[in-house]
């Protein structure tokens, strides 16, 4: 049986949580589809001793500021998972967990959203299914010879796991820093750090604080014709959170450039020398997870799709929230979702008050 609504969003982490809050603020009819069983998004899979980068004062969605921990200056994932789960109950947020969407489809003057667990037609969608689920693993000679463990961030738990192991880590990212640092200081796994460039730590004064005040700036610039200053990028690529600076300093975190192949037992580097490993952990990266949106043909290059804040250009019915800064700045942060989520919310709420007065159905 088809269920009616005014929006569906897809997915319930953060961004759709974000989302729902808005919705509801606006008085729309919605549901929130999440693919997940639990709450808390993305946040519930990740590493053991992953600790965000901002503040909990500096992690909040709208509404409900982020309870600190005593003694603790960076919650863990597992506070966020607390606080988002507490969220969606706080704000009775209407989300079925359990209910993967596999396609969205036009269908007259509505969108059809199919997901496992039943069919909505609705006036407008939000998608904010984030990146989590579709890790980023580039082609590199030899990654099909390898005989060892091959995994990516995604994958990774704790340093137990690799115990007496020979492991390398791909990436000069923060998930890339953060994974050598934590295998690192275990001191029971023999880590090589890899990175395509030579790693450009932010200086240690610097946290997820700063980085949302630049992409802030960036924007209010490039909104009042200012010109582009450069953004967050610009400043590095390596926030250096506590156990990141812990491992720099004690001489662990030292990069080699990237090696040229993988062989059955290791790797091959550019010099023609060889390093033997048991596992390679890829952090390099994810690409929006978007497949549910294929049979609306909009993706453009790179598989990306084009939009004008939240709004996709070439279906004014769909908003795309969380995934980056292409779908607002600093869209993909805990602090930096809200705004996007306000602005899509009242964009549907005028595109179903024109709906509605074309057609009342
Ligand atoms: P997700 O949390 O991934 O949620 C997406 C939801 O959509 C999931 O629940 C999933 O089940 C669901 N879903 C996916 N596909 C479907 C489908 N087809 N149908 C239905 N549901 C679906 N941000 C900060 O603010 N501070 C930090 O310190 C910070 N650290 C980070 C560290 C790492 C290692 C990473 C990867 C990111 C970090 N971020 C941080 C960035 C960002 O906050 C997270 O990536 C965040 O989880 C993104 O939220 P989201 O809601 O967009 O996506």
């Amino acid at each position: 049986m088809t269920q009616h609504t005014d929006v569906v969003v897809v997915g319930g982490g953060q961004a759709g949580l974000a989302a729902g809050y808005h919705l509801r603020r606006q008085g729309l009819d919605h549901v929130v589809l999440d693919a997940d069983a639990a709450p808390g998004g993305s946040w519930q899979h990740m590493w053991d001793s992953l600790h965000l980068f901002s503040p909990a004062d500096h992690s909040s969605l709208p509404g409900r500021l982020m309870p600190a921990r005593p003694g603790e200056t960076y919650p863990d994932a597992g506070h966020v998972v607390d606080y988002l789960t507490d969220y969606e109950k706080r704000y009775d947020l209407p989300v079925q967990h359990g209910s993967r969407v596999e396609a969205v489809r036009r269908d007259g003057d509505r969108l059809l959203v199919e997901a496992d667990s039943g069919t909505w037609r609705a006036r407008a969608v939000i998608s904010a299914t984030g990146t989590w689920s579709r890790p980023f693993l580039p082609a590199v000679p030899g990654r099909s010879v390898f005989t060892g463990r091959q995994l990516h961030t995604v994958n990774y738990r704790r340093p137990a796991d690799f115990a007496g192991r020979r492991v390398i880590v791909v990436g000069g990212g923060n998930s890339g820093a953060q994974i050598a640092s934590d295998l690192a200081l275990n001191g029971q796994v023999e880590v090589t750090w890899v990175t395509q460039r030579p790693p450009r730590f932010l200086p240690d004064d610097i946290d997820g604080r700063a980085l949302f005040d630049v992409a802030t700036a960036r924007r209010r610039a490039l909104d009042a014709g200012r010109g582009d200053s450069g953004g967050v990028a610009s400043l590095g690529d390596i926030v250096a959170v506590p156990p990141v600076r812990a491992a720099r300093d004690a001489g662990l975190l030292t990069a080699k450039p990237m090696f040229s192949r993988l062989t059955a037992d290791g790797v091959r580097w550019g010099d023609g020398s060889r390093t033997g490993a048991d596992a390679i952990v890829w952090c390099t990266g994810f690409r929006p997870a978007l497949s549910h949106l294929a049979p609306l043909q909009l993706r453009g290059v790179r598989g990306y799709i084009a939009t004008e804040g939240t709004r996709a250009v070439d279906e004014p019915r769909l908003h795309l929230l969380g995934y980056g800064d292409w779908t607002g700045p600093a869209s993909a942060t805990l602090i930096g979702v809200g705004r996007p989520a306000r602005d899509a919310a009242r964009d549907i709420t005028a595109l179903c008050a024109r709906n509605r007065q074309g057609n009342p159905a």
